[in-house]
């Protein structure tokens, strides 16, 4: 067998075991240090009370005769496709749109094979890697990079968009913090109407928007007729380890023959995947009733604090922030240095691990993912050593 070609073309973008080996090289030279890690962003927190006795209370049914269950239908139980429809989308779609997942990532995965090989992707950059690196890995389409940069307020030029088949947008965009407006989301609406686009929607982080923006693009009127949309239970109610995710595709998203995209979408997930895990969809649910929703409130306006105090602290260090209102990720804009170089400086001086922004993107390029996942002990910490360290690192 040769290797397939298309690892070449991912090879390096992979940047998180790159930052392990820095980590560790420091270490060897500093066992003593005291690091902090404000990079991957991995949820830190632990799981809330309701969700816990949720999964406690489905693993111990498993464990009977009269509570096991085997397989579910992989698209998702009904109950908790049911309650994401009542939750999070108001009632607005029929369980049969929504989709049940083991993960956002792996839908996007799983995207390729729905837009097969001569399809035209446009993606912001920077973006979340899986939104490239699964094109580059599934041979055949064509991808446009969309620049989002403080120049164009992190809003991509839909022009350059023009002769794609499928606009993919993340918003509150990981990394750079940007949630749309009402007005931006009408925007891109408008223009996948008028030149008749698909778009993919990401809202991972769609629980940590503040005030008046939308939370789904279903919020703007049209969408359901071009618009699929992701979701994740992993950064909402810290599901990173439990897996469970959806993704929705509204009967009236159509190809341009007029038939639904949602049976091949149905065809895909029960050919590659046989169902999120029960105990998880128990878990999932226990997160969207009432008292649970309370419960990962409180847990997301814990994040949302720390990376406010971070934001604080990296602009009293002289830095140019982005994001970090609506997202739980700052975007640090640097002054004459490369993502690395500074990544590098950080950790020497203040012993703070970061992302560097390249990673995502080349448009990444020069700045810095700070990331707001982290105990509010290490935050202190952090900030006080931004406080008393060497500033002279942007
Ligand atoms: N989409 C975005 C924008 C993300 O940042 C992440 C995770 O960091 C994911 C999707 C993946 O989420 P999941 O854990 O549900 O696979």
């Amino acid at each position: 067998m040769k290797r397939n070609p298309n690892f070449a073309k991912v090879s390096g973008r992979y940047f998180f075991p790159e930052i392990i080996e820095r980590k560790k090289k420091f270490l060897e030279r500093y066992p003593e240090a005291k690091l902090i890690s404000l990079g991957i962003g991995d949820t830190t927190e632990p799981l809330t009370f309701v969700i816990t006795e949720a999964l406690m209370r489905s693993s111990a049914a498993l464990g009977t005769r009269q509570g096991y269950v085997g397989y579910g239908p992989e698209e998702g139980h009904e109950f908790i496709r049911q309650k994401i429809n009542e939750v999070i989308y108001k009632g607005a779609f029929s369980p049969a749109e929504i989709f049940v997942s083991d993960g956002a990532a792996c839908d996007i995965g799983r995207l390729q094979f729905l837009f097969g090989q001569n399809c035209h992707i446009a993606i912001q950059d920077p973006s979340y890697p899986a939104f490239l690196d699964t094109p580059l890995l599934s041979s055949g389409q064509k991808v446009t990079l969309l620049p989002c940069n403080p120049e164009n307020d992190f809003f991509p030029d839909l022009n350059l968009a023009r002769d794609a088949d499928v606009l993919c947008l993340c918003s509150p965009n990981n990394p750079t913090g940007k949630a749309f407006t009402f007005e931006e989301l009408e925007r891109i609406v408008a223009f996948a109407l008028q030149s008749k686009k698909i778009i993919v929607y990401d809202v991972a982080y769609a629980a940590y928007v503040q005030g008046k923006l939308p939370r789904s693009i279903y919020e703007i009127p049209g969408a359901d007729s071009v618009a699929i949309e992701i979701g994740s239970f992993s950064k909402m109610a810290g599901f990173t380890g439990v897996r469970l995710g959806w993704t929705v595709v509204p009967e009236k998203v159509r190809y341009e023959s007029g038939e639904p995209l949602r049976p091949d979408w149905a065809r895909i997930v029960s050919t590659f995947f046989n169902g999120a895990s029960i105990l998880s969809q128990h878990a999932g649910l226990a997160a969207l009733v009432e008292e649970g929703q309370q419960e990962i409130a409180l847990q997301i306006r814990h994040y949302l604090d720390n990376i406010t105090l971070l934001k604080q602290s990296f602009e009293d260090a002289g830095f140019e922030t982005y994001g970090g209102i609506h997202a739980p990720y700052l975007w640090l804009r640097l002054e004459d240095k490369t993502s690395w170089e500074a990544f590098d400086e950080l950790l020497e001086k203040v012993h703070i691990i970061t992302c560097p922004g390249c990673g995502f993107g080349q448009e990444g390029e020069g700045f810095l993912r700070v990331s707001g996942f982290a105990s509010r002990e290490d935050v202190h910490k952090a900030t006080e050593r931004l406080r008393n360290g060497v500033l002279a690192i942007r």
